[in-house]
């Protein structure tokens, strides 16, 4: 798996499994949790190590579940969570603390290779005062890395100039419908990896086209395209599939090479 160094040293996959949807009734994002683990197994067998998850998917324990069902070694995995910017779990720093400690029970491990403040919220001064209890979570071990998602450059540069420890990665939405390209462009330049979600959804049929007639010339498919595309610019993607052939494909990326004209095509998609 191809990796990107982050801005503390430690390595990421640049491809990763979305798991908003799994473990539900109905494959639906408010669906009832059914402890249902086959796509994680999938997963992990066509060689995910990196998975996204979060507090508010409910999910965390069964992505334990799946790993513990597979067998699957902790040390060579990368797990990521995401803490909710609501009162219920950061409104005091002993809930944050406690939030961290819930995650790290319910994914049954000692520490999480990435955590992230889901949304921000309009007080910058009291998401700063989260993430200092999230840098105590640094310090003391149990996370590993630690990083914002859905924050935009104003947010973002609060961050960097007021932080001890660097974001080390920003979760912003990026596909061909809303690229985002601006605040791709920021991140990097601060040192901020981005990691792009929903990166499979958002286009309309006139780009799906497009990078199906790109991935016809690479005998590769329109999602292989994109995605490649991304890996390309060190956008970490997170795709999910309840497929495991998709799975599979997702992963698939690095048997071709998109040449300069096409990517400034895919860039000009919207
Ligand atoms: P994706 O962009 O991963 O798209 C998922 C859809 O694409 C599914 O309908 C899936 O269908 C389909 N799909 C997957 N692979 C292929 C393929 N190779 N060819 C054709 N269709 C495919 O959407 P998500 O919204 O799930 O985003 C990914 C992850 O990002 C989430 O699971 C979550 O972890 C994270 N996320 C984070 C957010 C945040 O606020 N930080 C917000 C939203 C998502 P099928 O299952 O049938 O293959």
């Amino acid at each position: 798996m191809k990796t990107l160094i982050l801005n503390n040293g430690q390595s990421i996959p640049l491809i990763g499994c979305g798991t908003n949807t799994y473990g539900k009734e109905n494959r639906s994002y408010q669906g009832a949790i059914n402890n249902d683990t086959t796509e994680i197994e999938s997963a992990l067998a066509a060689g995910y190590t990196l998975f996204d998850t979060a507090i508010s998917y409910r999910n965390e324990t069964v992505l334990a579940k799946g790993i513990a069902r597979a067998h699957a070694d902790r040390k060579s995995l990368f797990l990521t969570s995401k803490i909710p910017g609501d009162p219920a779990y950061v409104g005091t720093d002993e809930l944050v603390h406690q939030s961290v400690a819930n995650s790290l029970t319910a994914l049954n491990t000692d520490y999480l290779d990435l955590y992230l403040i889901h949304r921000p919220w309009n007080d910058l001064a009291d998401v700063l005062r989260v993430w200092k209890a999230l840098e105590r979570e640094v310090v003391s071990g149990r996370l590993k890395s630690i990083g914002v998602s859905n924050f935009n450059n104003d947010q973002l540069a609060y961050l960097l100039d007021h932080a001890t420890i660097q974001p080390a990665v920003n979760q912003i939405e990026s596909h061909p419908g809303k690229w985002n390209n601006d605040q791709i462009t920021f991140c990097q330049a601060r040192g901020v990896a981005v990691e792009a979600w929903s990166p499979l959804k958002g286009l309309s049929d006139e780009a799906k086209a497009v990078l199906q007639t790109i991935g016809d010339a690479h005998s590769k498919t329109w999602a292989q395209v994109l995605l490649r595309y991304q890996v390309d610019r060190n956008v970490i993607v997170i795709p999910k599939s309840h497929d495991a052939q998709r799975q599979k494909e997702n992963l698939d990326l690095f048997d071709f090479e998109l040449r300069d004209d096409e990517r400034q095509h895919i860039n000009t998609l919207g």
